[in-house]
């Protein structure tokens, strides 16, 4: 066993893809967690954005994504990282590097996902990263790839069917999220619990921990796939356009990583590729699947 470096939750071992095992503690990964509740921290300075020459001359472009983010980047019953953001980069280090399999795969929350980036370990943050002018500060972004909606699921048998039905109540949030901010801005008299990890507020939701609990609705319909019992308001928060991470300070030059990351993302929009991992990956899953009464 082993603890992934951004991760903080032992997983593995994982086999058929390149995860580099590493150690960090929890207590030290609970104060960093404080530092970045929202989900940003300064650009460390030192470390400077990489180019695909640099990349290619390692062998291997290291990604930050989930592995606990059905579809976008889960553990599978199998023990195979897979998902939506797993085939991107495995796309885009295809175009960029010419090798499928070039990509190194480190864990990330929400909540630490700009120290990976700008601590120098990963290259790019592959992470359900909603793009926003705040984040954008401290990490460039790529264009947008996907465009999700924050929502709120409860228990099936919750009174609530309204945002307005829930304010008093208990919700569950994940730290470092646009999430937080939304609701808080939207339901002021609610109560709050934030939680480390998704799969950790979705747990404390079954738990009857809290009455709501709310993210992207794409990640909520990636937990409604393997749980019956719980449903989604109609209402949606936002929009949560999903960009790709990368450290600031890229030369802008052809070699860049993230302009030729762009240029990739511009191509598979227009040849399909797209579209096509969101029809493999997002659409069926947003459509729900009907459980048993
Ligand atoms: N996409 C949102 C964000 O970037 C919320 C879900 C997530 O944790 O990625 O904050």
């Amino acid at each position: 066993m082993w603890k992934s470096r951004w991760g903080g939750k032992p997983v593995g071992p994982l086999t058929g893809t390149s995860v580099k095992p590493s150690g960090i503690g929890r207590r030290w990964l609970g104060s960093l967690l404080l530092i970045v509740a929202l989900g940003v921290l300064p650009a460390c300075g030192s470390k400077k954005a990489v180019s695909v020459s640099e990349v290619k001359h390692r062998g291997k472009l290291v990604a930050g994504v989930k592995f606990d983010s059905k579809p976008f980047g889960f553990l599978d019953t199998d023990g195979q990282l897979k998902g939506y953001d797993i085939d991107l980069m495995r796309e885009l280090s295809r175009r960029l590097l010419d090798k499928e399999k070039g990509v190194e795969f480190q864990q990330v929350l929400s909540s630490t996902r700009v120290i990976a980036i700008n601590s120098g370990s990963v290259d790019a943050v592959a992470a359900t990263m909603t793009i926003t002018p705040e984040r954008a500060k401290v990490v460039d972004f790529s264009i947008p790839y996907l465009t999700a909606h924050q929502a709120v699921v409860v228990p099936s048998d919750s009174p609530a069917r309204h945002l307005k039905d829930l304010d008093g109540k208990t919700i569950l949030f994940v730290l470092g999220t646009t999430s937080e901010g939304n609701i808080k801005k939207r339901l002021p008299g609610a109560k709050y619990t934030g939680f480390k990890s998704s799969t950790d507020a979705f747990s404390a939701l079954k738990a009857r921990r809290g009455d709501a609990m709310t993210t992207d609705d794409t990640i909520i319909s990636g937990f409604l796939s393997d749980n019956c019992g719980f449903r989604v308001l109609d209402e949606k928060l936002s929009d949560e356009p999903y960009g790709l991470a990368f450290r600031k300070g890229g030369a802008e030059t052809p070699d860049d990583l993230r302009v030729q990351v762009n240029q990739s993302l511009q191509a598979m929009e227009k040849d399909g590729t797209l579209a096509r991992l969101k029809a493999k990956w997002v659409d069926g899953m947003l459509k729900g699947k009907p459980c048993k009464p």
